[in-house]
């Protein structure tokens, strides 16, 4: 029996319709086809938004109240009343006031685990074998609390033990993206985005393929906010799509892709995704060169705008870069281009990152760079 990984993004999960709807394609394009299925689920939308109000400036605890409990309102008495237990415990940690990291961790924990129970029951209810395992009992991680990194050893050894098994007798296992235990049994979180990151370690370690899906088609040449022609990349390797997720390409978190790198994963795949079968597919093997993408990630002042792909030509590419940066007044502060990577990045005035990145892009797509 073939197993898949799938992370629903928490941008599908807006109202109880569209958790009856992604659990429904779940499973018609899963499990009629013979798959059994990890899902790693995300906070309802806008939820850990909320949260990080609520830890950061002691507001927005009546959102997350009023959207969970909106969506658990037609569900059976169990579920509403297992949402209300979770949100009553929030509540409490909420109350202490003068949070440190872990409190506030665990605070941001509450938006996957409501979404875990909710999803879960839905899956059971349109005729679904479901098991819920909760993340923190199979996901270890160590590091800043508020951005932990996957230890990936211990988390091979509990998902290995607990996984097969249970997927040897129900369809589905639902488990919460984006929090993790560290060794001392405390509640961490991984980071904005970090279901990307859950869901593609348990595929790496389970040696099977992961789906990504949230409401956009695939990896983008270039960010649509900024550009107006942007495009699905088709396809990127392990090494273009690493640089992509560190480099912000569609707010992926870092180490979406480092789990494919750094263990053995059986060659697998990461598709990359909507619910409508349009997809970037992430391929074990090279892809022919090509510039594929630019992403760009911002701090305070300056911003790093980053081509990437596979390419024997960086050095031309640098230097059209640099021109036409010189040509448009783009003041860039620095350039890199670092051996063996495949990306060419540049540091601009933040205020200037939307036009650097049009010329990025244009450069890009315009093709003529193997
Ligand atoms: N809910 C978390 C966030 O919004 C994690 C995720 O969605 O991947 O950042
Ligand atoms: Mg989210």
């Amino acid at each position: 029996m073939k197993t898949v990984v799938v992370k629903i993004g928490g941008s599908l999960l807006g109202s109880i319709e569209e958790y009856f709807n992604v659990a429904k394609r779940l499973e018609k394009e899963f499990i009629r086809k013979g798959f059994k299925l990890v899902v790693v689920v995300s906070a309802a939308k806008g939820v850990t938004d909320s949260l990080v109000k609520v830890v950061e400036v002691g507001k927005g605890l009546e959102e997350v109240h009023e959207k969970y409990l909106e969506i658990a309102s037609n569900l059976s008495s169990t579920i509403k009343y297992r949402v209300a237990v979770k949100l009553a415990e929030l509540d409490e940690k909420a109350r202490l006031g003068n949070l440190n990291s872990y409190v506030k961790a665990r605070i941001l924990a509450y938006g996957e685990e409501i979404s875990r129970i909710i999803l879960g029951s839905i899956l059971d209810y349109i005729g679904l074998r479901v098991v819920e395992v909760s993340a923190l009992d199979i996901v270890k991680a160590r590091g800043n609390p508020l951005n932990a990194r996957i230890d990936y050893s211990s988390t091979s050894r509990l998902v290995n033990t607990a996984i097969p098994k249970i997927l040897g007798e129900v369809d589905v296992v639902v488990v919460e993206g984006f929090i993790a235990s560290n060794s001392d049994g405390q509640v961490v979180v991984l980071g904005r985005g970090g279901s990307d990151y859950t869901a593609t370690t348990l595929a790496s370690l389970l040696g099977v393929d992961a789906y990504l899906l949230s409401n956009v088609p695939g990896i983008l040449s270039g960010n649509p906010e900024h550009i107006g022609s942007v495009r699905k990349v088709p396809v990127l390797d392990y090494d273009e799509a690493v640089e992509a997720a560190i480099h912000g390409a569609k707010k992926l978190h870092p180490r979406t892709f480092e789990p494919l790198k750094h263990l053995d994963n059986h060659g697998i795949r990461v598709y990359v995704g909507g619910l409508n079968n349009s997809y970037t597919t992430v391929v074990p093997w090279t892809t022919s060169p090509s510039l594929k993408l630019t992403a760009s990630r911002s701090n305070r002042n300056s911003s790093i705008v980053a081509l990437i792909g596979k390419c024997n030509n960086r050095l031309r590419v640098a230097k059209k870069l640099v021109e036409e940066l010189a040509e448009n007044n783009i003041e860039y502060i620095g350039l890199h281009v670092p051996p063996n990577r495949p990306v060419i990045r540049v540091v601009v005035p933040r205020r200037q990152v939307v036009e650097a990145t049009r010329i990025a892009h244009e450069i890009v797509v315009g093709g003529g760079y193997d």
